[in-house]
């Protein structure tokens, strides 16, 4: 996984929607930017979606964001997540970008 600051993040995950995806059906744990695994399930934040089966999360426990790709055989089954790139909100600048995108994503 890279680590990158937020705002190349965003640039790098490409457009973004509103999370639609019934992600019920995946449960597995993942590499968080923080270095530590989590658990993936109702919980955690799903902050947008992109298109190729791609989901941005926020850490449970600290200030972090990553961008998962949802892993599958032949679409339907489930193969598990692949952490592509992560980020720290550190700065309030971080902070505003990620209210902004939390904004936009609710206008849509
Ligand atoms: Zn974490």
């Amino acid at each position: 996984m890279k680590l990158v600051n937020l705002t190349t993040f965003f640039d790098t995950f490409g457009k973004a929607g509103k999370p639609r995806m019934n992600m019920s059906i995946y449960r597995e744990s993942f590499k968080c930017a923080c270095g530590k695994s989590h658990w993936f399930d109702e919980s955690i934040k799903i902050v947008c979606e992109g298109t190729g089966m791609k989901i941005a999360v926020l850490c449970p426990e600290e200030a972090f964001i990553t961008s998962l790709k949802i892993k599958t055989f032949m679409v339907f089954k489930f193969k598990g997540f692949e952490s592509i790139s992560g980020a720290q909100i550190k700065t309030e600048g971080d902070a505003v970008l990620l209210a902004s995108v939390f904004k936009l994503m609710r206008l849509q």
